[in-house]
Formats: C-alpha cells, sequence, structure tokens
C-alpha cells in the first residue's frame, strides 16, 4: 500500500552566511512513521528538525503537512510536540505541574488536565512521581518527563533532538526500547535526530542520512543497509569495506575489475565506463575466511593481521596486500581465526554492492 505523504520537506534550503546548512533536502514522511534523521555532527539534522518545528526559517522550499503548506506558520500554531536536547524542565515545578503546564496555556479544565496527566505519566512509566521535582529524578526519568510534556496534548507529530546522547550505553537502551513501544502503541509519527547508527537502524521505520546538508540516501533501516548508494552511506552505515576497482571490462562472466592483482566481479547498479572505474561495499558479516566455496563468490589473497574478541562478535582485520585492508565481523560462536594466517577473504558476488564514488 502506497502511504499518503504526511509531512513533505521539499528543496529545502537554509543559509547561515553562505554556509548551506541544508542543500535542496527533499523529505517524505507517512503517517505513522518512526523517522530518524541521522548523519555526522554539522550534517544539518537539528536545522531540518527545527525547520520542521518551525523554529528556523528555511529561504528555499516548501514544507507541508496533511497536505497545508506551513513553512511560514508560526512554531505554536504547528502543534507539534518538541522534545529538546536540554530537558528544559521547569526545576521550580512538580512534574506534574511540568507536565500539565502545556495543558494550562491552553486553557483546559483541572479534570481534564488531572485526567491527560496521568494517562501519560502511565505511557511513560512515572505514575507516582507525580510530586517530585526534577532535581530528585535521573537523567533518564528527566528525558521521560520532558517526553510525556510533549506528549500530553496528543500532538499529530513528535519531534525529538537527540533526546538520548546525553544518556549512558545501558539507559540508552532502555530508554530507545522505552520509545519503540511508545510509537508502537500511540501511533504518532515520530521524527527523531541521531548521530547513533544503531539507534536509526533499530528504532526507525525509515532513515534519513544527511551529509553536509544533503541528502546521501532516505528508506527503511533495511534498504539503507544492504544498498547504501554511496561509498559515504556504506561506511556511515554498518562501516562496510568500501574497494576501488579499476580497469572495469564486461567478460563473458559480466563486469569486472582489479583490485590490485585481485580480479573481482560487480553487479552494476550504477551505469559503469568500460577501462574506468567502479567502487564495490561489503559488509563485514558477508566476508568469510578460508577457500571460497562456491562459484560465485569472490575472493583475495592476504593474511589475518589482528584478531579481537568484543563480546559476542570476533572482529578481524585482513590485509589483502595490493587489494587493501578488510574488515570482517563474525560471530564468536564459529572458529576464531588466528593472526599471521595467511588465507583467502571471500564473499558472494551478490554482497559487492556497486555504490557511488561518493565520500561525504
Ligand atoms: P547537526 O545537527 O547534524 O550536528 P546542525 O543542523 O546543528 O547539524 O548544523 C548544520 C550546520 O549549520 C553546521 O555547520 C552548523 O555549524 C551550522 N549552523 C547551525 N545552526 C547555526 C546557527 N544558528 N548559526 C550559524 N551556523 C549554524
Amino acid at each position: 500500500m502506497v502511504k499518503r505523504s504526511f509531512l513533505s520537506l521539499e528543496g529545502i534550503t537554509k543559509r547561515y552566511g553562505r554556509h548551506a546548512a541544508l542543500d535542496s533536502v527533499d523529505v517524505e514522511i507517512a503517517r505513522g512513521d518512526f523517522v530518524t534523521l541521522l548523519g555526522p555532527s554539522g550534517s544539518g539534522k537539528s536545522t531540518a528538525l527545527m525547520a520542521i518545528a518551525g523554529f528556523v526559517l528555511p529561504e528555499e522550499g516548501r514544507i507541508t503537512f496533511d497536505g497545508t503548506d506551513i513553512t511560514r506558520v508560526p512554531p505554536e500554531r504547528r502543534g507539534f510536540g518538541v522534545v529538546f536536547q536540554g530537558y528544559a524542565l521547569f526545576p521550580h515545578m512538580t512534574v506534574a505541574a511540568n507536565i500539565a503546564y502545556p495543558l494550562e496555556v491552553r486553557g483546559e479544565s483541572r479534570a481534564a488536565i488531572d485526567q491527560k496527566v496521568r494517562r501519560v505519566l502511565d505511557l511513560v512509566q512515572l505514575l507516582g512521581m507525580e510530586e517530585r521535582r526534577p532535581s530528585m529524578l535521573s537523567g533518564g526519568q528527566q528525558q521521560r518527563v520532558a517526553i510525556a510534556r510533549a506528549l500530553v496534548y496528543e500532538p499529530p507529530l513528535l519531534l525529538l533532538d537527540e533526546p538520548l546522547s546525553a544518556l549512558d550505553r545501558k539507559l540508552r537502551g532502555e530508554l530507545q526500547a522505552g520509545l519503540k513501544a511508545l510509537h508502537a502503541r500511540l501511533g504518532t509519527t515520530f521524527v527523531n535526530v541521531t548521530h547513533d547508527q544503531e539507534e536509526a537502524l533499530g528504532l526507525s521505520t525509515k532513515v534519513v542520512l544527511l551529509s553536509r546538508g544533503r541528502v546521501a540516501q532516505q528508506g527503511s533501516p533495511g534498504e539503507i543497509y544492504d544498498r547504501p548508494r554511496t561509498a559515504f552511506v556504506a561506511d556511515f552505515i554498518g562501516n562496510a569495506n568500501v574497494l576501488a576497482l579499476d580497469g572495469m571490462s564486461q567478460t563473458q562472466h559480466g563486469w569486472v575489475g582489479q583490485a590490485g592483482t585481485s580480479t573481482l566481479r560487480l553487479l552494476p547498479l550504477h551505469p559503469v565506463a568500460a577501462g574506468g572505474k567502479a567502487m564495490v561495499a561489503i559488509r563485514q558479516e558477508a566476508i568469510g575466511l578460508g577457500a571460497p566455496p562456491a562459484w560465485d563468490c569472490d575472493a583475495i589473497e592476504g593474511t589475518v593481521i589482528d584478531v579481537e574478541r568484543i563480546g559476542p562478535v570476533v572482529r578481524v582485520l585482513f590485509d589483502g596486500a595490493d587489494a587493501g585492508l578488510l574488515r570482517l565481523s563474525m560471530p564468536a560462536t564459529v572458529e576464531t581465526p588466528t593472526s599471521g594466517t595467511a588465507t583467502h577473504a571471500w564473499w558472494r558476488v551478490a554482497d559487492a554492492v556497486h555504490v557511488l564514488d561518493e565520500r561525504s
């Protein structure tokens, strides 16, 4: 089923002086999506989120929400829930008063406010904390209060600006699970900002990867991970190996190219010029060691130079001589290779993804 666009950014450009924080950004968001804006620091994630919220006015382009142009509508009239990086709770007010505040501003009745505050406290699992002040809560609890406050008036869209970045890893994991459950329960459209690719892949129904103010790729986490469009996407998402092939030629086995002295096959996904260069991305977990098991595999000869066990995975560094270095990742349950072993690194040709030569 094709989902109608709920929120769309069309050709959004925002400049600070001569620098474009956003450069012709197009993003499509469907109702009920959990979208993550992902990218390195300075790539334009917060600017994009703040343009959706209405705090940043773009010089060019259009933002439409549910069929209406909202490009110039002020933030308070958009009615979106926003959770900022700092939790921005009122320190002198109790948890209940913090959450009730947006409803009081809207002039709702005491009874309605009490009922809504309880409901949202239940959603973020903070019932019983009503009378505490923010200073009496942990960072994770404060963050849940900020989320509750943004959700209490049932906004059609919840915008989250790196809400979990200040928390330690374990707590972040718990709150990520909480956010995912909240999204599933409410069905509200979420737009989240993060620089953490695991968070993006784990939580989202859609990932928008930004680089230098442009959209490098957008799609489901599976699409972005399995079919990166460029060398930058392959590297940023999953830290894939990117090999440069040259002397591309079409043979009876399809397109092949040279990585040093190794001849490797490539299934073209983009135009390829005979005699020219091409790039392939191979995910770390798609590479095996030892004799290639089948005709549809390619391999390079080399040496295992480092082996590192990190809990459930073993990371291997393989020196493919003139073909370059490869990083491998395998479950710790398989036989662990030893450093210094001369062997082959192999992968299925179907796992070598042809990517465009864009490194940023
Ligand atoms: P991200 O959220 O991905 O880290 P930002 O959206 O905050 O990136 O910033 C994108 C770019 O725009 C950066 O180069 C940043 O320095 C610049 N920028 C953001 N906000 C401002 C501002 N208010 N004034 C000047 N430059 C800004």
